[in-house]
C-alpha cells in the first residue's frame, strides 16, 4: 500500500472539495473524506482530505473534531497535515483558525507553522500582512458584513494575533521573491525570535510555488486551498491526467438542484433551453403535506430513459422571500433539503448513476440521504467543482458532482456530463 502523503482538515464542505480539486489538479490522487472517517484509509490516494463542519461552531468543538481528524491521518500515515480555511479568513477573535491551529501544533509537537489564504487564481492575494479580495482590502469587501464571521480588519498578523498565544510573525513578499531558501532562512529567523505562526504574503502562483517548497520539513502548514499548487512537488508528484481518473461512468443522469443562487437560476434556465425534461418543486405544496418526492420520482421514471431529467426548487429572490415570508426561512430550507434529499435517493434508485446537485446545503443533505462517506475526486468541471466517484449506500458505484450556489458556468447541467468519463 502507499502511503499517504498529505492529510488535510478542512473547516466545511465546499472548502475540502475546493482543495481536493486543487490537489488533483497539481497530480495528486485524492480522496474526500465526509467527516472522520470510521474505516481504513483508502489503498490508492497521495491525499485525503477531512471534510469537517467547523468554521463557526463553538471553538472547543472545532478543536475536538480536528484533533480527531488528526488522530485519524496520523494513524493513516500522513507525512504532513494541511489545515485548510477559507481564502477570506473566515473566523472572529474566538477562532477558529487560531485556536485550531495551536490545538494541531501542539499535537504534532512542531513549535513552528506558517498561515496564507492567498488563492491568486481566485483573486485573493497577501502583501504585507493584508489580505486583498480583487482589487479591495479584506475589510472593504462584501466579507465586512458577513453575518457569522464579519471580516473588519485586513491585517491578518493582527487578526491572528487576537485569536492565539503564539506569537504571530510576518513572511513579507520582498523574502517569498527571493526563493525557497530565503523563505527558510526567514522562517528560521522568526523561530530563534520566538514567533510561533507566520502569515505569509503571496500575490501569484509562483510564490506560492516557493513557499510550498520552503514549507517541504514542516509537520503542519494552514491555508486556503492555494498553497495546494505548491505541495505535490515536494512528494515527487507533478501535474498528470491519470491523478484524476474515475472509473467509467454508466446509468442514467439527473440534475437535482435546491441552490437559488443568481449562477444556478441561470443553470437551470440553461439547461431548460436545451429542451431536457425539467421539473419545478414547489415549497408551498410540501408546506401543504403533499407528498412531492413521490409525485417527482413518478414524472422522472417516465422520462429518465429519455435522457437527463432536472428536478429542481431553485427560484428567482423574490419568489423566495415570498417562500420564506410564508413558512419561515429555516423551515422553508429545511423542508426543501428534505425533499430534495428524498428526491435524490429515490432517483438513484430508479438507476441514477450520474447525478448533479446544485447547492452547498443540499449537497450535504443529498449526501446523508445517499449515504455517501467518502468522494473520489476526478476531473474539473468548472472551478473549484471536479466530477468524482462514490459509493452509495445499497446502490455501489455513482459518479457525482456537488456544486455550490454562484460555482459554474451557464451550461454546467449539461457539460457536467460531458467531463465524466
Ligand atoms: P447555495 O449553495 O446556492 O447557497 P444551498 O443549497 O446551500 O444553496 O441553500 C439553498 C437553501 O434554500 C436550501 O436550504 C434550500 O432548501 C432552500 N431553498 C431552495 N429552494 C427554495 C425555494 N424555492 N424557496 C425557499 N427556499 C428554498
Amino acid at each position: 500500500m502507499a502511503a499517504l502523503q498529505l492529510g488535510c482538515i478542512a473547516d466545511d464542505f465546499t472548502g475540502a472539495t475546493d482543495l481536493a480539486n486543487n490537489l488533483v489538479r497539481s497530480g495528486m490522487r485524492v480522496v474526500q473524506a465526509i467527516g472522520v472517517p470510521d474505516g481504513p484509509p483508502p489503498t490508492d490516494a497521495d491525499a485525503v482530505v477531512v471534510a469537517l463542519k467547523s468554521r463557526t461552531i463553538p471553538a472547543a468543538e472545532a478543536v475536538a473534531q480536528s484533533l480527531q481528524a488528526l488522530q485519524w491521518l496520523r494513524r493513516a500515515g500522513a507525512a504532513q497535515i494541511y489545515f485548510k480555511y477559507c481564502s477570506t479568513f473566515d473566523s472572529t477573535p474566538a477562532g477558529n483558525i487560531g485556536p485550531v491551529t495551536e490545538a494541531l501544533m501542539d499535537a504534532l509537537g512542531t513549535d513552528f507553522t506558517i498561515a496564507t489564504p492567498a488563492f491568486p487564481d481566485n483573486l485573493r492575494s497577501v502583501f504585507k500582512g493584508h489580505l486583498f479580495v480583487g482589487d479591495v482590502l479584506l475589510q472593504d469587501s462584501g466579507m465586512r458584513d458577513h453575518p457569522l464571521t464579519p471580516m473588519r480588519d485586513s491585517n491578518l498578523v493582527r487578526v491572528l494575533q487576537a485569536q492565539v498565544k503564539r506569537r504571530v510573525g510576518l513572511v513579507g513578499h520582498d523574502v517569498v521573491v527571493r526563493g525557497p531558501g530565503a523563505i527558510a532562512q526567514r522562517i528560521e529567523a522568526l523561530r530563534a525570535d520566538g514567533v510561533g505562526i507566520a502569515i505569509v504574503d503571496a500575490i501569484a502562483n509562483d510564490d506560492l510555488v516557493r513557499l510550498g517548497a520552503a514549507v517541504k520539513g514542516l509537520p503542519l502548514v494552514t491555508a486556503g486551498s492555494g498553497l495546494a499548487i505548491g505541495l505535490p512537488q515536494n512528494f515527487g508528484i507533478a501535474p498528470s491526467p491519470q491523478a484524476a481518473r474515475l472509473p467509467a461512468a454508466r446509468g442514467l443522469r439527473a440534475v437535482v438542484s435546491g441552490s437559488c443562487s443568481a449562477a444556478t437560476n441561470q443553470q437551470v434556465l440553461a439547461f431548460a433551453r436545451t429542451g431536457g425534461a425539467t421539473l419545478a418543486v414547489d415549497p408551498l405544496r410540501i408546506a401543504q403535506g403533499r407528498d412531492v418526492a413521490t409525485e417527482a420520482l413518478q414524472w422522472a421514471r417516465d422520462h429518465l430513459a429519455r435522457g437527463t431529467v432536472l428536478v429542481y426548487s431553485t427560484a428567482e429572490p423574490a419568489a423566495v422571500r415570498q417562500v420564506q415570508g410564508q413558512l419561515g426561512v429555516d423551515a422553508a430550507g429545511a423542508m426543501v433539503e428534505h425533499t430534495l434529499a428524498a428526491i435524490a435517493r429515490g432517483l438513484v434508485d430508479l438507476g441514477v448513476r450520474q447525478l448533479v446537485v446544485a447547492g452547498g446545503e443540499t449537497s450535504g443533505a443529498c449526501v446523508q440521504a445517499l449515504g455517501i462517506q467518502q468522494l473520489q475526486i476526478g476531473p474539473q468541471i468548472d472551478p473549484g467543482v471536479p466530477g468524482c466517484f462514490a459509493q452509495a449506500a445499497g446502490a455501489g458505484g455513482l459518479h457525482i458532482a456537488l456544486k455550490s450556489g454562484n460555482f459554474g458556468a451557464p451550461d454546467f447541467f449539461t457539460r457536467a456530463f460531458e467531463v465524466l468519463p
